[in-house]
Parts: C-alpha cells; structure tokens; sequence
C-alpha cells in the first residue's frame, strides 16, 4: 500500500497534498438541468403504489388516492401512475429521459418511493426490488441473486440504492432484508425528537425507536438521512432550534444527511380541521426562511442537507410556505453576509456547485480528517477540501467495538463529488470538467485503511452499492461470505 504521511494541526489532522489535476472553472452547458447529475450520480426514483401505513396516518400528512404521503398530482405520483407504478417501465422511462437530457447513466442511484416500503408483503418487497435491477441489466433474472451479480458489470449500474422507512420499522430482520436488495442508505422518517410532539401528531413511535434505528442502521454501515419538520403542532421556533442542536450535539442522533420539510397543511390530512378550527397555524415565510439560516449554521461539516421544502401542488396546499426554491434564496441570502463562512454542511461546499457558480477554484486538495462519537462508536470524517474548503470527495469510516478486543472497521460512504461521467471516462487528465475517476477514490480508501489499522481493526469492510462491487475489487477487496459487504483482511 502507498504510504501517507500525516501532519496534525491543533484542530484536526490534515494530511497528504493529493496529487490531483481539476478544473479551475466548468462549462456544462451541453446537459439540460445539470444539477441533476452535479453530485456525481444519476438520481432515479422509482415510486410504489398506494398503501396505507399500518398505525394509520400521521397528523399532517395527506391520506387521498394517491400513495401516502403525496398528492393525486404531484409529478413523481403522475408519472408512476401512468405506468401502473411498474418497476420496471418505472425505471426505463427515466433512463430515457436522462438520456435525452444527455446526462451520463452509468452510475444510479435507485431511491424507492411512497408509504412505508418495509410494511408492504415481503415477496412484494423482493419482486420490486429485483425488478430494478432487471430493468437496468435490460434482462430479466431468475431471481434476487441473479439480477444483481448481472448488475455487477451491467451498462446501468446500481452504485446506490435509497429506502425510506419509520424508525419503529427498522428491526434487525428488516436491515439483513435491505442489506440483501442492495441497499446502502436509509432515510428515517424523524420530524421531531420529542416524545409529546410524537403523541400530538400521531406518529406512532417514540424517540427511543429513532435512538434504536439510528444505532443498528450505523453499526450495519449504512448512511443515514432524517427528514425533519420544524413547525409542528407543539412545537415553537425555540423548540425547534433546540431539537436541532441536540439532533447534532446528542451522540444517540448524528445523521449523514437530513432533508428540511416545513410543516404545511395539505388537503386530505387531519392537520386541515384543526387548522380549520383556530387549533394550528404554520410557519410564515419570514420565520422558515429565519430557521433556515439558523439550521445551515448549526450543521456540522460532516452532514449535507440533502433538500429544503416538498414539492407539493398548488391546488393541495392549504396553509404554509409555498416558495419551493427557498432554499436558494437563504443561501443567496447567506452568501452576502459573513455567516456564509460559518456554513459547513456538504452541499454548500460540494465542487460541482461551485464550479457551476463560475467561481475560480484552487486545485490544491489535500485530506482532513474529523472524529466524533455516534451510536456508541467512532466515526471518522475524511474530506478532500482545497484552501478554501470547497469539498472534492468525501470517505465514512465508523469503528466499532465487538466483544472485548475485536474492532471492526466498516467505510459507510465513499462519494467523489463533480459532475457525473460514464465509466472509463475521466475527462481527460488535465480537464476543466470532471473531477471523478482521477484516483481521488483511490486516496481516500488507503487513507481510511491506515486509520483501521491504527485504530486496531484487522478487517475493512464497506458496503457497497452492488455497481461498485468491480470497482472495489480491483483495489483488493473481496465480496464476503453472505454476499452483502466487500471486505479486506490486513493480515
Ligand atoms: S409514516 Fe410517513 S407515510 Fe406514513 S402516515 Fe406518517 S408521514 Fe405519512
């Protein structure tokens, strides 16, 4: 293995100068809507049909003919009805329209969509599931297995696959089953973490299933996102503010990503009567975008707010912030003011809005680390970052204890940020378009074993979307015996 050397400075460590050629600026004029491809993946939803959730309906959310959650007419909801909410005509029909907006298609990200996939009949869940993949190798498998070893070396590859799930519906045996689709990030349904919130809106779970989620879902290495939702019935902007710091400062929470969804009140929720009956007014403008500000400061530099407000159509909405692009405006906002220094969180940084931007960027990468507790282990936050903290790739290593002496090493996230590219492409050695297949992967990982074995552990695995299983291989590493991690031994 290629040696680093660390140098440590009295914040963190930062270590090796990255040999790395990058742009300084980015055209990408040839693709219609860049952003959609900006963070290095192909994001493709696949949508389920409608089902009820099994404790009922949560206060605010809408329960119409449509599935939970959405609106008969929002976009995803239309798209996936007019295809009778097939997997696979799904998933062709997207491939497509990347297609055509000439964006790359190698590398997906699959995100399953609608209700509560994990309470729907378990064959339903596994016929679905391999479904995708059948769609995206363009053959049909024999069975779960098959499709996705097919995928392995397939044109469209899988190289993440996104479930969302209630914490109470995150047991061990619904993480080995996700862990058999493939799947390498859980976003929990989380809003609030307070107990008498919970009971208000009837979510039907407690705070100790978030705690319980959060802690299995780490410890099998996966990436974790919360949807929260300030402005809920018993809720305040104080409150609020300060379930945000705890979320960030209590070792119990600490998610990889979030996504912020003010509390609106939609027809076909149960919120309508009581906001009809003076019971409940949401956030105006002016507040959410003044709790926005707030939530960018008070992110660590280890999580990236994923997405601001739901889309949701004009004619549902009935009371609540209705700007879907706020988003921009607070970080425009920020952008004029000295806060902006003080914004850490992922996308803020990420090159591929920078370089959109237009700004001049300095090529000098080098690695810094960050460590924090979580869920009872010890994460480990490897960035590439130039001088002035615009983030090239990212690496999540999380130790954890097993038994008295064992430790175990489990990378959770491997992402090289930048516009996405084919396989095999790099965009020329010295190009001023590309970031990703230029070895920056490379780096991170041999960082990140250097840290395991410091930290004791005689084993690394990752998990791994089943399109990156080559990619891992041809550095070593070797799919374990159940078939779910690639993993390497260091001695
Ligand atoms: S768990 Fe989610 S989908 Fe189910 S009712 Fe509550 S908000 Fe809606």
């Amino acid at each position: 293995m290629k040696k680093i050397t660390n140098k440590t400075n009295k914040k963190g460590t930062i270590q090796k100068r990255v040999n790395l050629k990058v742009p300084t600026t980015q055209k990408m004029s040839y693709l219609r809507k860049p952003v959609k491809t900006i963070s290095g993946v192909a994001p493709l939803a696949v949508m389920l049909p409608p089902r009820k959730c099994d404790h009922g309906a949560c206060l605010y959310c809408p329960s119409l003919n449509a599935p939970q959650s959405y609106t008969p007419k929002s976009p995803a909801v239309l798209r996936a009805a007019s295809l009778d909410y097939d997997p696979v005509r799904q998933v062709k029909t997207r491939l497509k329209m990347f297609e055509g907006m000439r964006h790359p298609t190698d590398k997906i990200e699959l995100i399953i969509m609608g209700g509560t996939f994990l309470q729907y009949d378990s064959k339903f869940q596994y016929d679905s599931i391999k479904k995708c993949y059948d769609a995206f190798n363009g053959k049909k498998s024999k069975n779960l297995e098959d499709a996705k070893r097919m995928n392995e070396t397939a044109k469209h590859r899988c190289v993440a696959l996104c479930i969302e799930t209630r914490p109470d519906k995150c047991s061990d045996s619904d993480i080995k089953r996700i862990l058999e689709f493939g799947a390498t990030r859980v976003e929990l349904g989380v809003q609030a973490v307070d107990d008498e919130i919970y009971s208000k809106i009837n979510r039907g779970h407690s705070v100790k299933d978030v705690v319980d989620a959060t802690s299995r879902l780490k410890k099998a290495g996966f990436k974790i996102g919360y949807h929260l939702m300030p402005g809920l019935p018993g809720s305040n902007v104080k409150k609020d503010i300060k379930m945000f710091k705890k979320i960030f400062s209590d070792e119990r929470f600490k998610p990889d990503q979030i996504k912020i969804y003010p509390c609106q009140v939609l027809k076909g929720a149960k919120l309508e009567d009581l906001y009809y009956s003076g019971g409940y007014v949401p956030y105006d403008k002016e507040t959410v975008k003044g709790l926005l500000i707030k939530f960018l400061r008070l992110t660590p530099r280890y999580c990236r707010i994923m997405r601001i407000m739901r889309e949701i159509p004009q004619s549902f909405l009935i009371a609540g912030v209705v700007n879907i692009d706020l988003r921009k405006d607070v970080e425009d906002e920020v952008r004029l003011t000295r806060a902006m220094k003080k914004i850490k969180e992922i996308r803020f940084r990420e090159i591929g809005f920078a370089l959109q931007s237009g700004i001049k960027i300095d090529n000098k990468i080098k690695l810094k680390m960050t460590s924090y507790k979580a869920s009872g282990g010890k994460e480990i936050f490897i960035e590439a970052v130039n001088k002035d903290d615009i983030l090239f790739g990212l690496l999540r290593l999380r130790i954890d204890k097993d038994g008295k002496k064992e430790f175990n090493a489990m990378v959770r996230e491997l992402h090289v940020y930048g516009p996405a590219l084919n396989l095999g492409e790099n965009g020329g050695v010295n190009s001023m378009n590309h970031i990703q297949h230029k070895g920056l992967g490379k780096e991170m990982l041999q960082f990140a074993e250097q840290m395991a074995i410091k930290n004791k552990c005689k084993t690394m695995r990752i998990i791994s979307g089943v399109g990156v299983r080559e990619y891992y291989k041809k550095l070593g590493f070797s799919l374990d015996n159940e078939k779910i991690y690639m993993e390497r031994h260091f001695i």
